[in-house]
């Protein structure tokens, strides 16, 4: 029999203490064997880390807990310090110090604790071998090999993986465990052609923490409970993932597996993210080790990205990011939809919008009106806006133009620029600008190839050359612009704010 105290003062992980068991005994390794501790009439598996934080939690009074491991019968025990009399053998108590001791473990009983079922269980047999077919293709293999390596505590990598055929391997040197799957081109269903399915790295672990719990899979899972209350919070989903799953999620995964659901709870709002936050994300994803020349250089490759106006500007832009930042950069964009942040794939109407400034300024503004009592807090946003509107009226009355300054500004520049350019007709409201390289507008969608109008529902250059040269001329110009730019709106606002309002 041999003692190895661990001491926990402040807390302790699961992992470390199996790994301090492996270190003293090499025999050992995480996976090979088990760990109980009796409670009342039964023994209580230590299968997780959350198993583990709860011992801590049931016994913080006790000033030790004893384990027993038994390599042989893929068991073992933990003691806790008032049951330390039912254990015979053990003679050599230190306080404060978790203990594990050889020994042979006769019973192979579990307390009701033990039991605890967590929604991941079932994910353990969802791999089940050669011939298992996923019908909605590869990404639902791809979500149901997450769910089953989380579950099997084991990490796998890529050898392969696109839409076509996707192979994994355990990462761990040596170790057997794959899966191969490949396309059927009739049908599209994602059939497993090669698998075996068991680990010879002993270091399957099932733990709190693993890598593939990504938002997508905690959209996933959540849809429903989104569904049926809306309200839900990114921290409402860490606790409640933690309690279901036993998975602790970092809060941007909650985060953006929330996000991720809003389409389905308003599936015709398009929702832009704020650029400005996802560069802080960005940041976080290259952390302190990584230059700040080099930083740099990614967030400003990522502005393009989201600037970039038409697709084939994008993935110009989206391959230098990649090929500037590797795989890391790569393992961000996944998880950030395109859809939501770039010009060229979002599906909505920004307004040449790209972060919450205009929020966050709001939210400045009213900073010291946030601490009052919420009678005062509304008298002041009142105050606050009469003020407001008042200081704009007098400021847009000496305004002349038929759209706000600003933008009849920027039109005019649009206009200077594209005074040489050739316009040819190519079918009713269709028309190339003869430009480098050559766009084509559409009058009736308020579309041009630049993608600036439809991303900014303010007409681009080229639209503005076509309408001025080919279809109704200058007067025209404002028969094609979102009412929104129109001072004649403004006006109506500002002559009765409160109507309005
Ligand atoms: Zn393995
Ligand atoms: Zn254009």
């Amino acid at each position: 029999m041999q003692i190895l105290p661990v001491r926990l003062s402040g807390g302790g992980r699961l992992e470390d203490v199996l790994s301090s068991i492996c270190n003293r005994w090499n025999n050992l390794s995480v996976g090979r064997f088990s760990v109980s501790y009796a409670y009342e009439d039964g023994y209580c598996a230590l299968q997780n880390e959350s198993d583990f934080e709860n011992i801590l939690f049931l016994f913080s009074n006790c000033d030790r807990i004893n384990a027993k491991v038994d390599e042989n019968k893929h068991s073992s025990r933990l003691i806790v310090g008032s049951t330390i009399d039912e254990v015979g053998d053990v003679d050599e108590v230190v306080d404060d110090e978790l203990e594990y001791v050889d020994r042979m473990d006769p019973a192979e009983k579990y307390c009701k604790h033990a039991e605890t079922r967590y929604l991941t269980k079932a994910w353990a047999d969802l791999i089940e071998g050669v011939g298992q077919e996923f019908p909605l293709g590869v990404k639902e293999f791809r979500a149901v090999l997450a769910r089953y390596a989380i579950e099997n505590g084991f990490m796998y990598r890529f050898v392969k993986n696109d839409k076509l055929r996707v192979t994994a391997v355990c990462v761990i040197e040596g170790c057997e465990w794959h899966v191969h799957a490949i396309v059927n081109r009739t049908n599209g269903v994602f059939p497993i052609k090669k698998c075996h399915n068991e680990h010879n790295c002993g270091s399957t672990y099932r733990t709190n923490k693993h890598k593939r719990v990504s938002s997508r899979l905690v959209a996933d899972e959540i849809a429903g409970i989104v569904e049926k209350k809306p309200k839900t919070s990114p921290i409402d989903m860490l606790d409640w993932f933690t309690d279901k799953y036993g998975l602790d999620l970092c809060y941007h995964s909650a985060w953006l597996g929330l996000v991720n659901n809003i389409p389905v709870m308003f599936p015709s709002c398009h929702h832009a993210y704020c650029l400005y936050h996802l560069l802080f994300s960005l940041k976080d994803h290259f952390p302190g080790q990584f230059r700040k020349g080099f930083r740099n250089r990614l967030i400003e490759l990522f502005n393009k990205c989201a600037y970039a106006s038409s697709v084939s500007v994008f993935k110009a832009v989206e391959e230098e990011f990649y090929q500037f930042g590797g795989d890391k950069a790569r393992s961000f964009i996944v998880n950030v939809p395109k859809e939501h942040w770039s010009n060229a794939y979002f599906k909505g109407q920004r307004y040449g919008e790209m972060s919450f400034s205009a929020v966050e300024s709001f939210n400045n503004w009213i900073l010291k009106a946030r601490e009052m009592p919420v009678f005062y807090l509304v008298d002041e946003f009142r105050r606050k806006i009469m003020k407001q509107m008042a200081a704009r009226r007098v400021k847009s009355m000496k305004w002349n133009s038929v759209i706000c300054p600003k933008m009849d500004k920027k039109l005019a520049r649009f206009i200077k620029k594209g005074r040489s350019w050739r316009i040819i007709m190519l079918k009713g409201g269709l028309y190339e600008v003869r430009c480098l390289p050559p766009k084509v507008v559409s009058v009736d969608e308020r579309t041009c190839s630049c993608g600036y109008w439809q991303s900014n529902g303010f007409m681009c250059r080229h639209a503005a050359m076509v309408i001025i040269k080919a279809c109704g001329g200058e007067g025209t110009l404002v028969d094609h612009m979102d009412p929104l730019y129109l001072l004649m709106r403004i006006d109506v606002h500002m002559k009765n704010p409160y109507i309005q309002l």
